[in-house]
């Protein structure tokens, strides 16, 4: 392609964004779902609440599946103060067998959730893995989704889990989906720190 061929294309292509860009005027936060079996949407959603505290904005997250190990994010921003991170309690892991424990705990995480999403002073909530629990049927997705509609108008919330509650997905504004293309456990390769927790 010429030059200014090549120019012209672009041109062409900034006045389409740019008037897309215009369209997209209003303020306010968003609920974004990222599903699916590949790897990336628990560091996806800590990285985008990365972002979120680089611009000095208060965050919270639940995690509502604990895993065996503290993961990096975890001691990285357990003492910030812009956040508040809380573990699902003694809950759900893919070791427990008792189902009525796992659903107090459940209960338990849910209702931290649930203050927070009546708190405008939080701009980022990040519900780690609480996909599962509508799966599982540990929490009743009905009063979930009325909670998230009643949110504080600029409060951004990202929901993370393999499989996701329709409901939820009627209610989002931005869901992706992380496709398990090939993943390093499969080729016999160890979960290492900084890269799996
Ligand atoms: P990450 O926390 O790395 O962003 P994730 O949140 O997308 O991963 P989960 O389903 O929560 O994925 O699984 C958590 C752990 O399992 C991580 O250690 C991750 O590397 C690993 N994992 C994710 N997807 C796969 C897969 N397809 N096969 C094997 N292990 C996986
Ligand atoms: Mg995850």
């Amino acid at each position: 392609m010429s030059d200014s061929s090549h120019k012209t294309r672009m041109e062409r292509k900034k006045a389409v964004i740019d008037a897309k860009i215009a369209k997209a005027t209003e303020e306010r936060g968003v609920l974004i779902l990222l599903k699916g079996n590949g790897k990336g949407k628990s560091s996806s959603a800590f990285g985008t609440m990365a972002r979120s505290v680089g611009h000095g904005k208060r965050c919270a997250v639940i995690q509502f599946i604990k895993g065996r190990t503290e993961t990096g994010e975890f001691k990285l921003f357990k003492d910030h103060p812009l956040v508040d991170w809380h573990v699902m309690g003694h809950g759900f892991t893919w070791e427990t067998r008792d189902k009525a424990q796992d659903i107090a705990a459940a209960q338990k995480a849910w209702s931290i959730a649930e203050d927070l999403l009546q708190d405008d002073r939080y701009d980022m909530l990040v519900f780690d893995e609480m996909g599962y629990m509508f799966k599982y049927d540990y929490l009743d997705v009905a009063p979930v989704v009325e909670a998230l509609k009643s949110r504080p108008k600029n409060q951004n919330v990202i929901i993370t889990g393999r499989t996701m509650a329709t409901a939820l997905q009627d209610i989002a504004d931005t869901i992706s989906i992380v496709q398990d293309e090939r993943h390093a456990f499969r080729l016999g390769v160890k979960a290492q720190q900084g890269i799996e927790y």
